[in-house]
């Protein structure tokens, strides 16, 4: 194990978090180090595994993907990772793990929710993993407890856009890290337990660091609630009082299929799921994981996974359609004046839009009502909430975000009283986290390995370092750093309006 990790603590590292400018590919590391008659014990375990989406933009010729380098930590000799702990099920917390495997890497234990391994699963066979190869699968729920002699975990539900959604109670020795994973505070969730604030209250004189979500740390109050997006769904359908509604939905969004399926069921709308492979591989992932459109429904609606004439004869023309699509087939027989659409994704069915606005079908989008979208990272507020609740106001450590985006909230942060680790942690450093403060004890430039598949199927890894992709390759959309900037100041302007006794 490598030398920096000098003195007895926990110890910890991001790996793919805390990136230049884009954020995708997480990974990071604990380890706990002690003594035992002189001689140095490790204990590590490593925290979601995932790809970084813009791997064109490394300008390798033939990737197809790319991850956080942990080489080091798998070739270790005896103290290789403990395990190997998934929060959830998303591909930029997940998807590494095949690529690792493909590349003849051995992989410590598993340990995840349900779902997360139901995708996980498809992922292996999808990509011809061999078995002898899998590494081992241990369910984890909320509650769960796991202990690797100096390091203790806790399983904490999270409030997240999937099923089995976790964050991480982690303890060694006096030191107690919450690593939040996705999360918003939202407690209006539906089929799934939300963030367990419960639990998070009983260790609120415990916990010293919280490793935190900061995706959405830009937006200030606190993040769209299921209900909201439920109850607007159900609004906006009986207000235009048309027969037939479409309802497009995000793929990998399992909830707002749910969501979109309860608000059919609330205005007696008969279903009819339609959509791509995508759309279809989600859906019967959630049908798997134990919940019944069919039982829900009852008898108030018909539910039907295909879309031909007798389907929709059945229906007498009062349906919704909610699926991943974008196109509007003649057979539901859309007219402008019995069908109204409702675009749950800012720009990924732009090609429906058009359809619409082609047929004169009216529709809203998340440009006219924002919660249409579900949304699963905390906001500020979400942040600020948690610090309340904490007793021992935590030091935050913000993962999942750019570094400027750090930078640039310290002096909101600090009035609103949200303790933020220094220096800001970047990739591949390395932490001790002492009792009061951390400190900073390494720091090497991160690198993340492409993907390139050869034409037999085999894989190889080639390393780069890693550097500003804003602009480039596929992920072009990114958060300006100007305009975050100016949001941060403008929250925090209208808090010191807000605390002064004169306004
Ligand atoms: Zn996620």
């Amino acid at each position: 194990m490598e030398k920096e990790l000098k003195d007895t603590g926990l110890y910890w590292q991001p790996l793919g978090g805390n990136n230049i400018d884009q954020i995708s590919g997480h990974c990071y590391r604990y380890t706990a180090v002690s003594r035992n008659r002189g001689k140095k014990i490790f204990e590590t375990i490593i925290v979601d595994l995932g790809k970084f989406d813009n791997h064109q933009a490394l300008g390798v010729k033939n990737s197809s993907a790319a991850v956080p380098d942990i080489r080091r930590l798998l070739e270790a000799g005896k103290d290789i990772p403990k395990a190997l702990f998934l929060t959830h099920s998303h591909p930029d917390h997940l998807n590494g793990i095949v690529h690792y495997l493909k590349n003849g890497y051995k992989l410590p234990p598993l340990y995840a929710g349900k779902y997360t391994f139901m995708i996980l699963y498809d992922l292996l066979v999808e990509y011809h993993v061999p078995r002898s190869l899998w590494p081992k699968f241990n369910i984890i729920t909320d509650g769960s407890k796991i202990s690797f002699s100096a390091l203790e975990i806790e399983v904490i539900s999270s409030s997240h856009t999937c099923f089995d959604s976790f964050g991480l109670i982690i303890r060694s020795g006096k030191i107690c890290v919450y690593h939040t994973g996705d999360m918003k505070i939202d407690q209006s969730l539906c089929f799934r337990k939300p963030t367990n604030l419960k639990r998070l209250k009983e260790l609120s004189r415990e916990i010293d660091y919280v490793v935190a979500d900061f995706y959405g740390i830009y937006s200030d109050g606190f993040a769209p609630k299921e209900v909201d997006t439920y109850k607007r769904l159900v609004k906006i359908i009986k207000k235009n009082r048309k027969k037939r509604i479409f309802i497009p939905v995000y793929p990998t969004h399992p909830e707002m299929y749910l969501m979109a399926f309860m608000a059919a069921l609330k205005c007696q709308k008969n279903v009819i799921f339609y959509g791509n492979t995508d759309f279809f591989t989600y859906l019967k992932m959630i049908v798997e994981y134990g919940l019944s459109f069919e039982g829900m429904a009852g008898k108030r609606i018909k539910v039907f996974y295909s879309h031909n004439k007798e389907d929709i004869a059945e229906t007498e023309g009062n349906f919704a359609v909610i699926g991943t699509y974008n196109d509007i087939p003649p057979v539901f027989g859309a007219t402008h004046k019995n069908s109204f659409g409702i675009i749950t994704a800012a720009t990924f069915f732009n090609p429906l839009k058009g359809q619409m606005n082609l047929h004169n079908i009216k529709f809203v989008t998340v440009g006219d009502f924002p919660e249409l979208q579900g949304y699963g990272h905390g906001f500020l507020g979400d942040y600020e909430a948690l610090n309340n609740l904490l007793d021992r106001r935590p030091v935050f450590i913000p993962t999942h975000c750019p570094v400027f985006m750090i930078d640039d909230v310290r002096e909101l942060a600090a009035f609103i009283g949200l303790k933020l680790i220094s220096p800001t942690p970047r990739n591949n450093q390395i932490y001790l986290l002492k009792k009061r403060t951390a400190k900073l004890v390494s720091s090497l430039p991160p690198k993340w390995l492409v993907v390139i598949y050869q034409s037999d199927g085999t894989a190889y890894f080639t390393e780069v370092f890693q550097k500003p992709t804003s602009g480039q390759g596929f992920l072009k959309r990114t958060i300006s750093r100007r305009r975050c900037a100016r949001r941060f100041k403008a929250y925090l302007v209208r808090r010191k309006h807000e605390k002064s006794p004169s306004s």
